[in-house]
């Protein structure tokens, strides 16, 4: 078994005497930054000139200044910017503000697994990555709680940067829920492979490659939908609390016979051989590079690809029964408030 590092793992003392900046103030910027200064550390905020969230944390009583004032007053640097608009802030406002000693810490992998930003060498590189997102890391402090998180080291010069990232990870609660050991490669790697091949990719297709095939067979869309989409969250429940072997308790005979016999028809061994083919563009940089390039050139197949999904007919046929079922969205502003940045 893995490792897992608790309250009683950490020194509060070194984060507590560094001078913390957290740049970006979205959904886990404002996290982190809150939390560190409820847990008595020096923080500052580093925001572009004319940032809309300058108010919102100087109103939550931060100090705010521009990402290179931010850096050269820190000495541990926590970028928490879009992972695509990471390299460049980086090369311009970060980089020539640091100084032998400092660290430089990350949320997610992407960036140092990529090369897209190079530290110098007498710099500390370290990961603490939070396993959900910056609400619930910012909610479960304030409660008495913290969010399970990962820590990594890509570069130790001071010899001390796992400490470090364990105090940090003590100081926005997150020893109070677990840290595990990770690398920058496993967090960045398994981390694309599930959203692209599980947990948002390989779901939505076959969401939609189940509707679609239903009421291309003649069945009401209205059935396809509660059938394909609404009872998904149902099925998930059962396997979040239970496990697959509890979900399958739960569900009838006939059910449990057709997923067992059926399930791997569907996800067959050309599918299989797809995640594989999907792994490795992840781990030799072409995904990397193709998002990068994808950014740089406006967006324009990402804007499109999005407006296929949001123009696809189970979007206009869930909308309709979803304002029948008032209880179904009644968290959605929530997430829509936080999701904001
Ligand atoms: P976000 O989009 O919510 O917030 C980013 C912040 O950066 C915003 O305050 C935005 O105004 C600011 N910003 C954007 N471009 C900027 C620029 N050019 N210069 C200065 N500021 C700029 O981002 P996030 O979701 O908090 O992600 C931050 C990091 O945390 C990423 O590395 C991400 O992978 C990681 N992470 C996010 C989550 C999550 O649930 N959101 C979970 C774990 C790790
Ligand atoms: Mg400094």
């Amino acid at each position: 078994m893995a490792t897992l590092y608790y309250e009683k793992d950490a020194d509060p003392s070194l984060i507590g005497n560094r001078k913390v900046a957290i740049i970006g103030y979205g959904s886990q910027g404002h996290a982190h930054a809150l939390n560190l200064a409820e847990s008595g550390v020096d923080v500052r905020v580093g925001l572009r000139n004319g940032s809309e969230s300058r108010n919102k944390a100087e109103e939550a009583g931060l100090r705010v200044r521009s990402v290179a004032e931010a850096t050269s007053e820190a000495d541990v640097v926590m970028i928490l910017l879009p992972d695509t608009e990471q390299a460049a802030v980086y090369e311009e406002e970060i980089a020539p503000h640091l100084n032998p000693g400092d660290a430089i810490l990350f949320a997610h992998g992407f960036n140092i697994r990529f090369g897209l930003i190079q530290p110098p060498s007498e710099v500390d590189v370290a990961m603490v990555a939070p396993k959900g997102p910056g609400h619930l890391v910012r909610r479960t402090y304030t409660e008495g709680g913290g969010v399970p998180s990962l820590v990594a080291v890509a570069a130790d010069p001071s010899g001390k940067a796992h400490e470090l990232a364990l105090s940090y990870a003590h100081a926005i609660g997150a020893t109070r829920a677990g840290v595990l050991d990770t690398t920058f490669a496993e967090e960045t790697e398994t981390d694309l492979f599930g959203e692209q091949v599980v947990l948002c990719g390989g779901l939505t297709a076959l969401v939609q490659a189940g509707y679609e095939t239903l009421v291309g067979a003649g069945y009401q869309p209205e059935s396809a939908y509660f059938e394909c989409l609404h009872e998904l969250k149902l099925i998930v429940d059962l396997m979040y609390e239970q496990g697959i072997s509890g979900m399958r308790f739960s569900i009838s005979d006939t059910a449990e016979y057709g997923d067992l016999t059926r399930g791997p028809r569907v996800i067959n061994q050309a599918v299989r051989r797809e995640m594989g083919r999907i792994l490795e563009e992840i781990r030799d940089g072409s995904f990397a590079e193709e998002w990068v390039a994808e950014n740089a050139s406006g967006r324009t197949r990402f804007t499109d690809l999005r407006q296929a999904g949001l123009d696809h007919p189970i979007e206009t046929v869930g909308a309709e029964l979803r304002s029948m079922m008032p209880f179904v969205t009644a968290g959605k502003q929530k997430i829509q408030d936080v999701s904001g940045g």
